[in-house]
């Protein structure tokens, strides 16, 4: 029983357009965030650790980057700025960044991680000329939730309209998007996750994570969570919750992930955190006896009266 036989993966879309698997690889150009460093605030998002990000990498050239974390079982690779806010820069170094990254042998595509309120005409236009020379090309936007409410609460310093606002910009410049979305977070329960994931389908996207909401040191969450006032799901519950998402998703669009893992020294809660696979396959049990990406489309949920 896998995933792909349920819900229509990105790994699988890749495959059919290259016909062979692509590895994508992480990097980190050593970017900065306006969440953090005053532009927009200080703290940062209360679930995120500045840390988490930092893996020595960004001390090398992106070339190097890429040659160093190359899969010895893919042949071609898809680059990813995925550390901070990587289109948080002056438009000559990031071109120079992704440039690098591009003309790098066997890279088919970048796929670029930002916030929705972080995109200028600029760099949209130069993400799009790649998409005009042939490669694929992914922006990465973190929303994470439709609520206002719940975006001021973990400190995003972004609304709903902003995301609005760039996933049509983006698309005006022919560029895909991967929309993040966390699951758990505080004050929200599945209705809000499927009003969420509504709102995202009728913007138009190409393509969503799905993100179990963990808590990990250094974070403010993690303060919080020590006190009692965050609590986060069981693997159970989320791919309870993750399985509804998918069965509320049109068939056409892609899931790039269904839930995250994190490094073990890093992570508080949930422990169920650490491994990719029991998330995978709870949630494929799910699918396989409930039904399949898109088949909860059309029953009675009516986000309307709850998002107001
Ligand atoms: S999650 Fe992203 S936007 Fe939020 S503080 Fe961390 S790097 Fe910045």
């Amino acid at each position: 029983m896998q995933l792909n036989m349920y819900v229509n993966t990105f790994g699988d879309y890749l495959k059919h357009i290259f016909k062979e698997s692509i590895h994508k690889i992480s990097l980190d150009a050593d970017f900065t965030c306006p969440n953090r460093d005053g532009t927009l605030g200080r703290g940062g998002c209360t679930f995120c650790n500045a840390k988490s990000f930092v893996t020595n990498s960004h001390q090398k050239p992106i070339r190097e980057q890429i040659l160093s974390n190359r899969n010895s079982k893919s042949n071609k690779f898809l680059a990813y700025f995925q550390a901070y806010t990587n289109t948080y820069a002056e438009l000559q170094i990031l071109k120079k960044y992704y440039d690098e990254a591009i003309n790098s042998a066997d890279v088919v595509g970048i796929c670029v991680g930002t916030r929705p309120d972080c995109l200028s005409d600029e760099v949209l236009a130069l993400l799009a000329s790649y998409v005009k020379r042939g490669y694929e090309v992914w922006l990465e936007l973190g929303l994470q939730t439709a609520f206002d409410e719940t975006l001021d609460l973990i400190n995003r310093h972004h609304h709903f309209c902003d995301y609005v606002n760039t996933v049509h910009r983006a698309h005006d410049y022919g560029i895909n998007i991967c929309t993040h979305l966390i699951i758990g977070l505080p004050g929200e329960e599945l209705i809000h996750n499927l009003t969420t994931l509504q709102l995202v389908i009728d913007e138009g996207v190409q393509a969503l994570k799905l993100h179990q909401l963990h808590i990990v040191k250094g974070s403010i969450m993690a303060k919080q969570y020590e006190q009692g006032k965050i609590q986060v799901y069981e693997l159970p519950e989320y791919a309870q919750i993750a399985a509804k998402l998918i069965q509320n998703t049109p068939k056409d669009i892609l899931f790039a992930r269904v839930g995250a893992s994190v490094m073990d020294d890093s992570l508080i809660a949930p422990s169920w955190s650490t491994k990719r696979w029991p998330c995978i396959n709870a949630i494929t049990e799910i699918l396989s006896k409930t039904g399949a990406q898109g088949s909860a489309i059309g029953d009675s949920f009516n986000y309307s009266d709850f998002y107001k």
